[in-house]
């Protein structure tokens, strides 16, 4: 819905905003003002609004119902005042203005290096998988391709505590964050990190489970990105006319690196019908998660090329 008035923005907090409540309200109601976009790490307006109000303050993301009748400081004020006008003037989305995210209640530091923690892998690494993996024993190496902030590696090392959890990123200063991840969650020994292009980095190693949120918006989404998403990096969004280009070359090479019994399972967002129309022979199958339908396909290694 398209807000019918431009948003006028107070030059300083205003007095009569008080509680955690006063300022949650107004924080709505400026984002709905100003047309923002959602999507990044809330689906709305609403959820936007309490994430920046209780992450500015330091406050559990799910206490709002205990913390709205409480009144902030004036310094306080001041900050949540602050963290909006970025958010809503400049366009920052809100894990960037906080520098951090919670995926499947973790925390991960992130900024402009690397994409806002929202896959839907994450979702089913949380649920361990269990619909498609019998022993979660038997999964004995994962690897995240496109790791970015490392919060799938990191989820997928909680869902798999057997497992060596390997992560690749073609970005330096993505894996920069991502170390900063895997120290916080005490990963150290279990998460190693390579810098590379896909499989480059990994010689001739297999692994039982394949995870991979990869670039994958077209061209013409690339043209049309809301302000919001154009802070992220573009290494992390764009792949090509189609939204295929990292895919493509990941399937030529997934079953080299797959053991016999092993799973690949990419998150392609939106783009199902282009996926199935340039790789028209391969049995996707395309996994539900309990927030609807999703873009994420398994293909075992015995269905690869
Ligand atoms: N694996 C990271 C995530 O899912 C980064 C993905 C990317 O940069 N394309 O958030």
């Amino acid at each position: 819905m398209t807000a019918l008035r431009q948003l006028e923005f107070p030059d300083a907090a205003p007095l009569e905003l008080v509680s955690v409540g006063d300022w949650w309200r107004f924080a709505v109601s400026c984002l709905v003002r100003s047309d923002a976009e959602f999507g990044q790490s809330s689906a709305d307006a609403g959820q936007d609004a309490l994430f920046l109000v209780l992450g500015a303050l330091d406050l559990p993301l799910d206490s709002f119902d205990q913390m709205h009748g409480f009144a902030l400081t004036n310094s306080e004020r001041k900050h949540v005042f602050n963290a909006l006008r970025k958010r809503v003037l400049d366009r920052v989305p809100t894990a960037y203005v906080l520098g951090f995210a919670e995926q499947m209640g973790l925390r991960f530091v992130v900024d402009e290096r690397v994409l806002i923690p929202r896959s839907y892998i994450g979702e089913l690494l949380a649920g361990g998988l269990r619909d498609y993996i019998d022993d979660p024993a038997s999964i004995a190496s994962v690897l995240d391709l496109c790791t970015g902030s490392g919060c799938l590696a990191i989820l997928a090392a909680n869902a798999f505590p057997d497992a060596d959890v390997t992560a690749v990123d073609i970005s330096a200063d993505a894996l920069d964050v991502a170390r900063e991840n895997v120290a916080l969650h005490g990963l150290d020994d279990v998460v190693s990190l390579h810098q590379g292009d896909l499989f480059a980095p990994l010689g001739k190693a297999r692994f039982d489970l394949i995870i991979s949120n990869p670039p994958y918006v077209t061209a013409e989404s690339m043209a049309m990105l809301p302000q919001e998403f154009r802070h992220e990096p573009e290494l992390a969004l764009a792949a090509g006319d189609d939204g295929n280009d990292i895919l493509r070359r990941m399937l030529q090479e997934a079953k080299a690196h797959l053991t016999p019994d092993g799973i690949l399972l990419v998150d392609m967002g939106h783009n199902r019908d282009l996926v199935e129309a340039a790789f028209p022979r391969l049995p996707f199958m395309w996994l539900a998660t309990e927030s609807g339908d999703a873009g994420v396909f398994m293909l075992h290694a015995r269905d690869l090329p």
